[in-house]
């Protein structure tokens, strides 16, 4: 009997998974079920090569390294269809259309989508961007000429977002109800710095400043941005950008641990046949201490793979079950993000730091290195421009170095 993997989520986690079972000698069916029309692509290059027009879309496509490319993977794809449920007893995924795909693993992979701001639903030029049509439509309205952005909320994607709008010559407000831009992921001292990045390059930024509602005009097309404080912003296009929501509603009901993400334990297992990666997965990271849900494409990747081990160890019988002591699933999260000529990276945990020192550099220059301390250890490291230094200080990281230790090496640097 051959043995069937189902693989919700047709994205970068699910797709690397996927791949991952092939390169591991698993010769069953795999079938990789998408929501999105589109084979799967890229996401990061939606908010800077393709958003300002350097791309087509195309060029976001994924592929794989395997000889032969994707095709030689010889999934059974279903593209154009939603899972809408779940149950793990029978082990059934339920389609859209009412058709139940049985399964003996199942690798979650469905990912996040973005928080909508009320008022927006039906706002003609009001958008948020997370897949290649939501770039299209926003770099159409782009392509239309010199025009006023509002973006609201200095997340990464809102931070990308105002970067590419500004290199293409418009004028740009970013809007963020919190203190600094990009506090949450970056602490408030250097959210302060890429605020100022910002500033540098002409974009208006609004701290502290509440969305009161938009009003419309002809065709529905928003014009104004009313603000929580009564002034009033007007605007072309305006970007939602305030986060993500993981997509788990699929999974209500089905006995599966939800908490802000598919919950997983520490080597991506949820129960008996079923794995989770990339955004939607939560998981207990030993190395730092917490639970986790990591939104950067390296996670994507590694988790994916990681998810499909665990998954044929599982059907393999070979799986210590919950509590088992599989490898587990313990990274040091990097992600990058491109804002003008700067590179942005961010190896390990910024959150819940005790001090940020900058031990390279100058954020005057904008090109920097600075190192997060959690108690005696050193938890993360940011740069600016500085990518050597950043991949000695992730080493570090990799190797929970003490502070001291880090302090030791910046002075030798
Ligand atoms: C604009 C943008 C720029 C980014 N830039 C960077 C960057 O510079 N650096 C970085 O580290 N990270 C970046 N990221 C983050 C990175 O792209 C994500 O972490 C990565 O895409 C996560 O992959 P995933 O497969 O877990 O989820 P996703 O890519 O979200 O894929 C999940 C897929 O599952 C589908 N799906 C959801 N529910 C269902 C269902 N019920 N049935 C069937 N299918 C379903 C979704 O439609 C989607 O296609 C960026 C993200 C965006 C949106």
């Amino acid at each position: 009997m051959t043995t069937r993997v189902v693989v919700v989520g047709a994205s970068l986690a699910g797709l690397r998974a996927a791949e991952e079972l092939r390169a591991r000698g698993f010769d069953g069916t795999i079938t990789v079920v998408g929501d999105e029309p589109h084979a799967p692509y890229d996401r990061p290059p939606l908010s800077k090569q393709i958003l300002a027009g350097k791309w087509p879309a195309s060029r976001a496509e994924l592929d794989v390294s395997a000889e032969g490319g994707i095709d030689a993977l010889a999934l059974d794809w279903r593209l154009g269809e939603r899972a809408t449920g779940l149950d793990p007893g029978a082990r059934e995924v339920a389609l859209v259309g009412g058709e139940r795909l049985g399964y003996d693993g199942l690798v979650i992979a469905t990912g996040a989508a973005p928080r909508e701001l009320p008022g927006t639903e039906d706002l003609a030029g009001a958008h948020t961007l997370r897949t290649v049509d939501d770039c299209e439509a926003i770099r159409a309205a782009l392509d239309a000429g010199p025009g006023r952005v509002v973006v609201v909320g200095a997340g990464f994607i809102g931070a990308e977002v105002a970067a590419t709008c500004r290199s293409r010559g418009h004028e740009v407000t970013v809007l963020e109800a919190l203190p600094v831009p990009l506090g949450r992921a970056l602490g408030d001292e250097m959210g302060a710095v890429m605020g100022e990045l910002h500033r540098d390059h002409g974009v208006e930024v609004r701290l502290g400043t509440g969305v009161a509602g938009f009003e419309a005009g002809a065709g529905g097309r928003v014009e104004r941005v009313r603000l929580a404080d009564g002034g009033a912003l007007d605007a072309d296009l305006v970007v939602v950008g305030i986060g993500v929501t993981p997509n788990t509603g699929w999974l209500e009901g089905s006995g599966v641990a939800l908490d802000d993400g598919v919950v997983c334990n520490a080597s991506t297992w949820v129960a008996p046949g079923i794995v989770a990666a990339g955004d939607v997965a939560r998981w207990p990271s030993h190395r730092f201490g917490e639970l986790m849900r990591v939104e950067h494409w390296d996670n994507a990747i590694t988790m994916g793979e990681h998810a499909a081990r665990r998954l044929l160890a599982d059907l393999a019988g070979t799986d210590p079950g919950p509590g088992g002591s599989h490898e587990p699933y313990d990274p040091v999260p990097w992600f990058w993000s491109d804002q003008y000529d700067r590179k942005i990276q961010l190896a390990g945990r910024s959150s819940g730091a005790d001090e940020v020192r900058v031990v390279d550099g100058d954020v005057a220059d904008r090109r920097f290195v600075a190192l997060y301390r959690r108690g005696e250890r050193l938890a993360g490291v940011l740069a600016m421009n500085r990518p050597r230094p950043l991949m000695a200080y992730r080493a570090l990281v990799e190797r929970r170095a003490t502070w001291d230790e880090a302090m030791a090496e910046a002075g030798a640097a």
